[in-house]
C-alpha cells in the first residue's frame, strides 16, 4: 500500500493550495481528484473571481485577507505568471444595505483605505449604475478578481515542482482514521498517510459523512453580455463592482440578492469569459453535485437581465455566454477549517458558500500548517465546528 505524508483529497482551489503548501514544505503529498485537474464541474470556474478586503461577512475575515493577497502575490511570483488583478471596489446598496455597511465596518475596523459615496458622489464617479436616489456606495481601491482556472492551475505546478503525486480521475470512496494514521480507499487502490486534508467542495459532507453538519450545493448561474456602450465597462474605466438589491424589485422582475461583476472580459480566454460577466449573489437551488445540469437553459438569464436592464442600461446588449456553478454552503454561510472533531488528523475545509476562493491562498497555508505542525498563527478559530455544538453531538445524545 502506498503511503505519504499527508493526502488532499480534492484538487479545487483549496485543495490546489493546500497541495502547493505542503509539499514546499518537504513532505510526501499525494492529491486525488475524481475528475481531470482543473475541471468545471465544481465551484472554481468562470475566469473571474472578485477579490475584496473591506469584507462585508465579518471582519474576522480581514486579517486572512492581507495574508492571502501576499501569497497570491508570492504565488504569482513563484508560478510565473499573473492571477490577481487590483481594479478597486465600489458596493453599492440601499441604507440598510449589508453589503455597504458591513463592508464600512470591516473597513474601519481595520483600518482600510476607502472613501464612502453619497449619492451624488456616486453619480458622479460612476455614472454608468443607475440606481435608487436613496443608495449609497462604499470604494476600496485594493479590490479586484483572480483568474480561478489560473490560479488552480498555478498551485498545482507548483505543488508538483516540490514533488507533490497528484491524481486524477480516482475517486475516494471511504476512508478510516485511528488518530495516528488514515486509510483511504479509492476506486482504483488504497492509500495511507499520517494525515488527510479533505477539500471536497460540494461533495464534502458526502465524503466526509459524520462530520454533524451539512454542505449543501446550488445551482447557480453566471452571465455574459456585449454592452451597448462598452466604453464605460472596459478595463481601466470599470472596478469590479457589487449592487446590493436585498428585497429585489418585483415591478421590474429584479430579483433579491447581490448583484456582482467585473471589468470587461475580465480574465478572459480566447471565447470563454468574453463580455461583461454579471451574477446574483444569493443562494440558488438546491442540487446533487453528481448529477447538476451544468448546461445553461434560456430562463436563466432572467437570473441577471433584469437587473442588468435596471442598474446599467448601458451593459443590457446581446447574452454572450453563460455558465452554471456550485455554491457549496455551509449552514452559516461562513467557512469551515478545523479538525474532525473526533479523528484530529482529518483536517477538513469546506463550506466556502459562493465567497471562498479569494482565500485559498491563505486556507492552503492554515492547513498545511495544521496538517505539518497540528497549529497555526492565523485567527481560523471563528472557522472551526464548535460554532455548530449542537448538532456536532453524537446522534444518541440528540434530542
Ligand atoms: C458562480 C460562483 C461565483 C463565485 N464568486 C466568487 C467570488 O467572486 N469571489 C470568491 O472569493 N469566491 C467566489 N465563489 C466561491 C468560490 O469559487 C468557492 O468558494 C471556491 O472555489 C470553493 O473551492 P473548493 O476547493 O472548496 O471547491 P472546488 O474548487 O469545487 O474543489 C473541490 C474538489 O473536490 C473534488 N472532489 C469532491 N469529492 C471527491 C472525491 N470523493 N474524490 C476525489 N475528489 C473529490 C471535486 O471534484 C473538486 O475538484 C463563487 C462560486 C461560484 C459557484
Amino acid at each position: 500500500m502506498d503511503r505519504s505524508d499527508v493526502i488532499i483529497i480534492g484538487l479545487g482551489a483549496m485543495g490546489s493550495a493546500a497541495a502547493a503548501h505542503v509539499a514546499r514544505r518537504g513532505r510526501r503529498v499525494l492529491g486525488i481528484e475524481q475528475f481531470a485537474l482543473g475541471h468545471a464541474r465544481g465551484s472554481s470556474h468562470g475566469r473571474s473571481r472578485m477579490i475584496r478586503m473591506a469584507y462585508y461577512e465579518h471582519p474576522d475575515y480581514v486579517p486572512l485577507l492581507r495574508r492571502a493577497y501576499e501569497l497570491w502575490r508570492q504565488t504569482e511570483a513563484a508560478a510565473g505568471r499573473r492571477l490577481l488583478h487590483v481594479t478597486g471596489g465600489v458596493y453599492i446598496g440601499p441604507p440598510d444595505s449589508e453589503a455597504v455597511n458591513g463592508a464600512a465596518r470591516s473597513a474601519a475596523e481595520h483600518r482600510l483605505d476607502h472613501e464612502t459615496l453619497d449619492r451624488a458622489a456616486l453619480a458622479a464617479c460612476f455614472p454608468r449604475f443607475a440606481v435608487p436616489d436613496d443608495h449609497r456606495a462604499l470604494f476600496e481601491p485594493m479590490a479586484g478578481y483572480l483568474v480561478p482556472e489560473d490560479a488552480i492551475e498555478a498551485h498545482l505546478h507548483l505543488a508538483r515542482r516540490a514533488g507533490a503525486d497528484l491524481h486524477e480521475h480516482e475517486r475516494v470512496l471511504s476512508y478510516r482514521a485511528d488518530g495516528a494514521r488514515v486509510r483511504i480507499r479509492t476506486d482504483r487502490a488504497e492509500y495511507e498517510a499520517d494525515r488527510v486534508i479533505f477539500a471536497c467542495g460540494a461533495w464534502a459532507t458526502r465524503v466526509v459523512r459524520d462530520l454533524g453538519v451539512e454542505v449543501r450545493a446550488t445551482r447557480q448561474v453566471l452571465g455574459w453580455v456585449t454592452p451597448t456602450n462598452p466604453a464605460p465597462f472596459a478595463p481601466g474605466a470599470c472596478p469590479v463592482w457589487a449592487i446590493d438589491c436585498p428585497r429585489g424589485d418585483s415591478r421590474r422582475g429584479v430579483r433579491a440578492g447581490l448583484y456582482y461583476g467585473f471589468p470587461l472580459d475580465a480574465g478572459a480566454s480566447g471565447t470563454d469569459g468574453r463580455g461583461f460577466k454579471i451574477a446574483r449573489h444569493a443562494i440558488g437551488a438546491e442540487t446533487d453535485p453528481d448529477t447538476n445540469d451544468f448546461s445553461p437553459r434560456p430562463d436563466d438569464e432572467a437570473d441577471f437581465r433584469p437587473a442588468l436592464r435596471a442598474f446599467m442600461p448601458d451593459a443590457d446588449g446581446p447574452l454572450a455566454q453563460m455558465r452554471i456553478c456550485m455554491y457549496e454552503n455551509s449552514p452559516d454561510g461562513h467557512f469551515i477549517v478545523d479538525r474532525h472533531p473526533r479523528t484530529p488528523n482529518v483536517l477538513v475545509a469546506c463550506g466556502f458558500s459562493g465567497h471562498g476562493f479569494k482565500f485559498a491562498s491563505v486556507i492552503g497555508e492554515v492547513l498545511a500548517d495544521l496538517a505539518i505542525d497540528g497549529a497555526t498563527r492565523h485567527p481560523v478559530g471563528f472557522l472551526g465546528l464548535s460554532r455548530f455544538a449542537q448538532s456536532l453531538r453524537a446522534p444518541t445524545e440528540r434530542r
